[in-house]
């Protein structure tokens, strides 16, 4: 005989409905065929998904809490680098099984973020299967005022928001085997929501440092035409190799004209984060290290690439 407690609808109604938030965004949310959001007049929708795969996303050695935090904060990241705030989250989710204990953990993780940023869980899925997360994030900002990868002009500063590498410093250690290290960046990275929107109309490109400094930074230059040479020196990092090359910081990483009076300082304060400027865009293609003795190295990009 079927178990009712385990059916879909009972999971949903106790795991995931409660993460609706009434938000008056939301005309249907969790419950009907599809959700029906309001878009506020003169904004634009902004959407990106973001998948969480076990053994590539997050390990048997995270908490559940960590991952729930993780599949949203991935997204939200996205959103940051656009300059957009998030509304709107669907999830799909794939379980081997159902685990009471686990999917405490992971929509409590889930939910608290989704709640310190005001995004309500409008709809999902769920299969049974390896477990696999995927987040769909939905936002908005005003019209034409979206980050773009594309637009850095050369001249232009380089900079990067809090600290470069500690996650992946934690997740070699826990490779290692080492004890975990609670509350690393590893687990619960903070997606940098507030710099994103007072980034608008001053960032001339943005990115989220995902998959290492230079692999992220390069895809900027890449989509802008231009190149550059950033400071090791100026890095903000306890392990030069690990900001450069390791990956899951959620940073964001920006260019801005190189005023004289240039605003950095006071955007850093609004956004409630530490901003670094690491170096200058430059005409030629490519992206050039300048050691601390001065040294200019055009170093190979080992940052993460699923197919690479
Ligand atoms: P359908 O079969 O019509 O796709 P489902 O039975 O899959 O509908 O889902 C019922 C409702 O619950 C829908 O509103 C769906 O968006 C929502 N839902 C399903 N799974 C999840 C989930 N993991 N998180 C949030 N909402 C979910
Ligand atoms: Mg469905």
């Amino acid at each position: 005989m079927a178990d009712s407690s385990r059916s879909e609808q009972h999971i949903i109604e106790r795991w995931f409905a409660p993460l609706g938030l009434a938000n008056a965004s939301v005309e249907l949310g969790i419950g009907d065929d599809a959700a029906v959001l309001n878009v506020p007049a003169g904004e634009q929708l902004v959407t990106s998904v973001d998948t969480l795969v076990e053994d590539v996303h997050f390990r048997a050695f995270d908490s559940p809490a960590a991952i729930g935090h993780k599949a949203l904060a991935v997204n939200l990241s996205d959103m940051a680098a656009m300059g957009a705030t998030p509304h709107w989250a669907t999830l799909a989710l794939t379980l081997p099984q159902i685990n009471d204990n686990w999917l405490d953990e992971f929509t409590a993780g889930f939910g608290a973020l989704a709640k310190r940023f005001d995004v309500a869980l409008v709809g999902g899925d769920l299969s049974r299967g390896a477990l696999t997360i995927s987040v769909q994030i939905m936002g908005t900002l005003p019209v034409g005022q979206a980050l773009r990868r594309s637009g850095a002009n050369v001249g232009d500063l380089i900079c990067v928001s809090g600290r470069l590498g500690d996650a992946a410093v934690e997740l070699r250690r826990r490779l290692r085997g080492e004890p975990v290290r609670a509350d690393s960046p590893l687990d619960f990275p903070q997606p940098r929501l507030a710099l994103g929107v007072a980034l608008r109309g001053y960032a001339t490109a943005a990115i989220d440092v995902s998959d290492g400094l230079l692999r992220d930074l390069q895809r900027l230059l890449t989509a802008s035409n231009a190149g550059a040479t950033i400071n090791a020196a100026e890095i903000p990092t306890g392990d030069l190799d690990m900001a450069l090359h390791g990956g899951d910081d959620y940073e964001l990483c920006f260019t801005a004209p190189a005023l004289c009076e240039h605003p950095i300082a006071e955007i850093a304060a609004q956004a409630g984060v530490p901003l670094t400027e690491i170096g200058v865009v430059e005409s030629a293609a490519g992206l050039r290290l300048r050691d601390a003795g001065g040294g200019v190295t055009e170093p190979s990009i080992k940052g993460f690439d699923h197919f690479g």
